[in-house]
């Protein structure tokens, strides 16, 4: 018998073999073999040939025939079992990398609920970019070579107006590099003097920047209005200045503003300014990316 078994109008028929033995179809999913009496899965695209099922997709048998249960070993080869195709039997072999994997993706979305929690900036990816300009360049440029500029603690200042873009390419850094399991964490002022504020252990709790590899800060500026935050600023980015861990913020600050920082951030700006370099600050016009 040979075919594929779910040829039109199949759904339950019995089919025998040259040796007598038969198979009976009983649904279009499963046949029973008899004598052993199990129950045999049968995919789409499967096909029987001689009495022996055949994986649709390799080829090569799902059946063998055996000796019956205590029959002596030259007796006539009835029984049929199941066997492993050449498909499967590589999808076992592959079972470690693909666990190995698995547990990659489970670390990796552990990375970004972590370090991204906020939702919707998690779809702030170069994948999700229509526009790839010159921005695009060059935050991945950035991302790509990462694990330079993080020897040398090189930061970037994504500096313009609201609505530029620049927190979409500081994030979509942050993203890329979780992807390759690097921790990042994005945050703001807002949230990190919310969180402070419920925070046990505040020393800890500023510390804990430090465990990322990169820390993102959005919408940095002078709206703070405490000299108390003022400190805690300017700890969280003295802290990986020593360190030599990179920050990227996003601000509203002005290219002048930067260079000539207000008195209150003047000490934490001449740090991110001298982290980033010169080529590490980034005029966004809104020339190369509007968010919606
Ligand atoms: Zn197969």
């Amino acid at each position: 018998m040979e075919g594929n078994i779910f040829k039109k109008g199949f759904n339950e028929q019995t089919y025998s073999r040259d040796n007598g033995a038969f198979i009976e179809y009983w649904t279009n999913r499963r046949y029973t073999a008899d004598q052993t009496g199990q129950t045999i899965e049968v995919e789409q695209g499967d096909y029987l040939k001689d009495g022996v099922l055949y994986c649709g997709k390799c080829d090569t048998p799902k059946t063998k025939f055996i000796a019956p249960l205590g029959a002596t070993e030259d007796a006539p080869k009835t029984d049929i079992v199941r066997c492993v195709c050449r498909c499967e039997k590589d999808a076992f072999d592959d079972y470690d990398l693909k666990q190995k994997v698995h547990d990659e993706a489970k670390y990796i979305k552990a990375l970004r609920d972590n370090g991204i929690p906020e939702g919707r900036l998690r779809e702030y990816t170069f994948e999700n970019d229509t526009e790839k300009g010159q921005m695009y360049n060059n935050a991945k440029s950035y991302a790509d070579a990462f694990d330079y500029f993080y020897k040398i603690g090189k930061g970037l200042i994504f500096y313009g107006p609201c609505g530029t873009g620049k927190t979409f390419y500081a994030v979509a850094i942050a993203n890329a590099l979780i992807d390759r399991m690097i921790p990042c964490k994005v945050t703001n002022f807002a949230t990190i003097s919310n969180e402070l504020q419920s925070a046990g252990n505040k020393q800890a709790y500023i510390d804990s920047f430090n465990d990322y590899r990169l820390l993102v800060i959005d919408d940095f500026g002078i709206e703070r209005d405490t000299s108390f935050m003022d400190e805690v600023v300017y700890q969280i980015v003295n802290s990986r200045y020593i360190a030599k861990k990179p920050i990227i913020i996003t601000t509203n600050l002005t290219k002048d503003e930067l260079n000539h920082p207000a008195d209150k951030i003047k000490r934490v700006v001449s740090r991110l300014v001298e982290m980033s370099g010169d080529d590490g600050r980034f005029e966004f016009t809104g020339k190369d990316k509007r968010i919606v």
